[in-house]
């Protein structure tokens, strides 16, 4: 199942897609017990995608794939480390990407996020799933030379715009054997497999859990491949995931 939200003529709705191209609206948010699909339809093309979640926090992995580990000559982590960014940094499909005067390398990093669906606190690996709504795409996009500069991670990657995410949430799948990919200006970049996990998406919900509260809309994003790399403005940068769809985003000034 796939579940988006989107403005349709100047409303914001959440709805479900009943064919690739038609989508159903529902009464309320997918995160609200009393939601249920009315009987209004609307095509694809009328719509303008939002990021499928209106998260309290947005908490992502850093290093979690075995090619990425590789590629940076890095031990592989015995935990996942983990850090935040802001609600604000969120980019529906086709937003602009925008490119801080501040900055003078900004990176694309490709990765597969979740929306959490009911409050989670202490969950066990064996029932993290149960607590997932759906996956997407998420760009988690960081001013490079900031973060090396600043020696943490807040301000390189908290810049308003900096957190691409869609086209929609699909339910229902397995989120451990995916295809991860990055094109920018259409030539991959990117092309690895959630097979190369170090960590799997039920350990990262559950580690995450035992910090902190988990509310509905929160989103986990679960770290980069190998392949990572500058995009300058004028760019269209893409993260495809099989099954998922494809995020599209221009960088711009
Ligand atoms: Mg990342």
């Amino acid at each position: 199942m796939r579940i988006v939200r989107f403005i349709y003529r100047k409303k914001e709705y959440w709805g479900k897609f009943i064919s690739p191209v038609r989508i159903r609206l529902y009464t309320t948010t997918p995160f609200q017990r009393n939601c249920y699909l009315i009987n209004k339809t609307v095509a694809l093309d009328e719509i303008k995608p939002l990021p499928p979640a209106i998260p309290s926090k947005i908490i992502l992995v850093g290093l979690n794939y075995k090619d990425h580990a590789r590629e940076l000559k890095m031990k592989l982590p015995r935990e996942p480390i983990i850090f935040l960014k802001p609600s604000t940094a969120l980019l529906g499909m086709g937003g602009k990407i925008l490119y801080p005067k501040i900055a003078r390398r900004l990176d694309y990093e490709a990765e597969l996020a979740l929306v959490i669906g009911k409050q989670a606190k202490h969950v066990p690996e064996s029932r993290a799933l149960d607590y997932v709504l759906g996956f997407s795409c998420l760009n988690d996009v960081t001013a490079r030379d900031i973060q090396k500069k600043d020696g943490q991670w807040t301000r390189s990657k908290s810049f308003d715009t900096f957190c691409p995410f869609g086209p929609w949430l699909t339910t229902g799948i397995d989120p451990d054997n995916l295809k991860v990919r990055s094109y920018l200006n259409g030539l991959l970049m990117q092309d690895s497999s959630t097979s190369n996990f170090i960590f799997p998406v039920r350990r990262i919900v559950s580690f995450v859990s035992q910090v902190m509260t988990l509310l509905p809309g929160d989103i986990i994003s679960t770290g980069t491949p190998a392949g990572v790399g500058p995009m300058r403005v004028g760019d269209v940068i893409e993260v495809e995931i099989e099954g998922l769809g494809r995020l599209a985003n221009p960088v711009a000034v």
